[in-house]
């Protein structure tokens, strides 16, 4: 067996030898000794002492007054809680013993010391240290026991925690919440109930212990009832046989908690846990837990509500896209398939089942939609796609930040059957018109010839024979632009855009010179001929030229450029007029188009425009405009150098 360690404080050495004479086992202890306060803290630094003794003479000799004495033998005792004391003292008032014995000291001796007196104050001042110690031991080993008890607790609320924010289905989820409540209080059943929609009745949503048949039939009224009574209060109960109250469940129980779901401050279920035979009862502390799980019962719960919604108004907006006649396309920023729905995919005849997440090259094989879609989609666009049975279809991108963009189709083939029975129509009523107009400007002219006219009247002919040129100019845009779309003039050939430009520009320059216009042009040298109908191409240029003219007044300038970038024929018109509103942009393709910051002076007939926009369709080119109000305008017109082998002459 160890030796027994008897620390002395003591001034005196005899003071250690006769404990050491004393001692009836002087093999079973060590006695050592200190004779100041230094060399004491030293020595228990070391090792631990089964028992202290301390002579009060060490302190007086020091010079140090009883209360200094006391003072420190209180602070030796709460740093050494473990190590009885024993006092030795040669003058035991009943002051001082008070004092000692509040202070924790275990036994007084009185010097000088008795054999006696001394073996049995020694022996009960150890057996009361080993007690102490060995309470300690037990203590902490509990306490140890209880805090990982607690962090188990922490541990399996943070799974059910974790469960929650990893799984939707709430079936699950308040499964877990249920046994978990179970677990963590040592319960022999839980449940938990909501109320039923509609009526005023609990029902078992998730159960632990209970009989399937039991839980599917489960219905308590809310009504005196204790489920009842935590749900409208909001609080939470515990009851067991010590409390004096009438528990009124659907089942007979020793012992049981409810805690309320709270969603929005409102009660909508209740988590419970029971005893029927354990006679263990549940602790704040159960409380605390099934709290906190009852909490994220409520969480999934209203998670499971928002999802349900959120997804019931997607399939909602789904059945609308899918439903509608007008066809819809959404893709990802790598041109994958979002979305397709039925029209689209009718359109385009897509069969396969499973489109989504494919490129759209593989999913769908019209050329035109294609290049519609792998344009820059940064900014919304508009075109029409000629479908093989002939319909077309009035296609718009726009971008859609963070998906990608979407495509809306619009069938208009029947517009465009009206348009082309309008233009016919109007087509022949001009040509009718022509003759008589020409009439009368033969006229006009011949009523000079034929008599003196006076000044009015010459003035009134010269009014008559504007207007009639005017009517002329629009009915001959309108035959110009009816035959365009009729596609009469079909016969293509290689043309040299710079000679046409080189032409037109020859044409304008007294006119240009007149109004005062800096009139430039730059054309690319060795230009590839373009693939064309002349006569077209000659009048597209033509109008563009006209209207930098018209719409730029006396000083500006205008540069018309022809560039060759990759296999496109590149064409530019600028000049620094008046420019064209931003929200009018769009339309000025659209017949008879006048923006609105064209003064009634300028003669026109908002027709020039489409008659470009019909010719640069005509050989699959592209046309756009950069203008801003008061800063000028640019056309830009792209004209492909497609191989006539390649060509497909429009018939429209
Ligand atoms: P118009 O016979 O009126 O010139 P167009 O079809 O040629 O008809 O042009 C349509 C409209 O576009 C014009 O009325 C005018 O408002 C605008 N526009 C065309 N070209 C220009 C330009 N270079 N500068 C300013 N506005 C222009």
């Amino acid at each position: 067996m160890a030796k027994k360690h008897i620390l002395i404080f003591s001034p005196n050495a005899i003071t250690s030898q006769f404990f050491e004479r004393a001692l009836p086992d002087p093999s079973a202890y060590k006695v050592e000794s200190a004779s100041t306060l230094a060399e004491l803290e030293n020595t228990l630094k070391k090792r631990q002492a089964d028992l202290l003794v301390v002579d009060e003479s060490s302190s007086s000799k020091q010079g140090n007054s009883a209360d200094v004495f006391f003072g420190q033998l209180a602070d030796l005792i709460d740093r050494n809680p473990e190590t009885p004391v024993i006092l030795l003292t040669s003058t035991p008032t009943k002051d001082k013993l008070n004092k000692a014995i509040h202070i924790g000291v275990i036994a007084c001796l009185e010097v000088p010391l008795q054999a006696s007196a001394l073996i049995s104050a020694v022996e009960g001042a150890i057996q009361r240290g080993h007690r102490l110690r060995e309470w300690a031991r037990l203590e902490s080993r509990r306490s140890t026991k209880s805090l990982q008890q607690r962090i188990d607790d922490l541990e399996a609320l943070q799974i059910v925690s974790r469960s929650i924010t990893a799984s939707l289905e709430l079936d699950k989820v308040l499964t877990a919440v249920v046994d978990a409540a179970v677990e963590l209080t040592g319960a022999e059943e839980g449940s938990l109930l909501l109320l039923e929609e509609g009526s005023n009745n609990l029902y078992m949503r998730a159960a632990r212990n209970f009989g399937d048949d039991f839980v599917r039939t489960f219905r308590l009224p809310v009504e005196d009832t204790l489920p009842g009574q935590v749900l409208q209060s909001g609080k939470p109960v515990i009851i067991d046989e010590k409390t004096p109250k009438k528990i009124k469940t659907a089942y007979l129980v020793r012992s049981i908690m409810y805690v309320p779901l709270i969603i929005q401050g409102r009660a909508i279920g209740l988590l419970g846990v029971d005893n029927r035979q354990s006679v263990q009862t549940f602790s704040e502390y159960h409380l605390k837990l099934v709290s906190t799980l009852a909490d994220y019962a409520a969480i999934a719960i209203e998670n499971a509500r928002l999802y349900a919604s959120s997804s019931a108004e997607r399939k909602k907006l789904e059945t609308i896209l899918t439903q509608i006649a007008d066809g819809v396309i959404v893709l990802d920023h790598e041109d994958r398939l979002v979305m397709i729905n039925q029209s689209a995919r009718k359109a385009f005849n897509v069969e396969e089942e499973q489109p989504l997440g494919k490129p759209i090259q593989q999913v769908v094989k019209h050329s035109d939609l294609i290049e519609i879609l792998s344009q820059d989609n940064t900014h919304p666009s508009r075109s029409e796609i000629v479908l093989e049975d002939g319909r077309v279809l009035y296609t718009q991108t726009s971008p859609i930040p963070e998906v990608g963009m979407v495509a809306t189709m619009q069938d208009i083939t029947r517009l465009k059957e009206l348009d082309r029975i309008k233009s016919d129509f109007v087509s022949t009523v001009s040509h009718d018109l022509r003759s008589p107009l020409t009439a009368i400007l033969g006229y006009i002219d011949l009523m000079e010839r034929v008599g003196p006219v006076n000044d009015k009247q010459k003035e009134f002919l010269h009014r008559i024979d504007t207007s009639v040129q005017n009517i002329t100019t629009l009915i001959n845009d309108l035959l110009d632009l009816g035959r365009i779309e009729a596609g009469f003039d079909i016969r293509k050939e290689y043309v040299s855009l710079a000679i046409l430009v080189e032409h037109a520009l020859e044409s304008l320059k007294e006119q240009a010179r007149k109004k005062k216009l800096s009139l430039t042009h730059s054309v690319e040298a060795d230009l590839p001929q373009v693939y064309g109908i002349p006569s077209q191409l000659r009048q597209m240029l033509s109008n563009l030229f006209h209207n930098a003219m018209k719409y730029t007044p006396a000083g500006g300038y205008i540069h018309i450029q022809v560039g060759r970038e990759n296999e496109q024929i590149i064409l530019r018109v600028e000049d620094d007029g008046q420019g064209i509103p931003i929200a009018e942009q769009p339309h000025i393709y659209d017949k008879f188009y006048r923006a609105s910051n064209v003064s009634i002076d300028i003669p026109g007939t908002g027709l020039g425009l489409a008659i470009v926009k019909s010719v640069v369709d005509n050989h699959k080119g592209r046309i756009w405009l950069d203008s801003k109000p008061g800063r000028g305008s640019k056309f830009t017109v792209v004209l492909p150098l497609d191989s006539p082998s390649r060509e497909q002459i429009s018939t429209k």
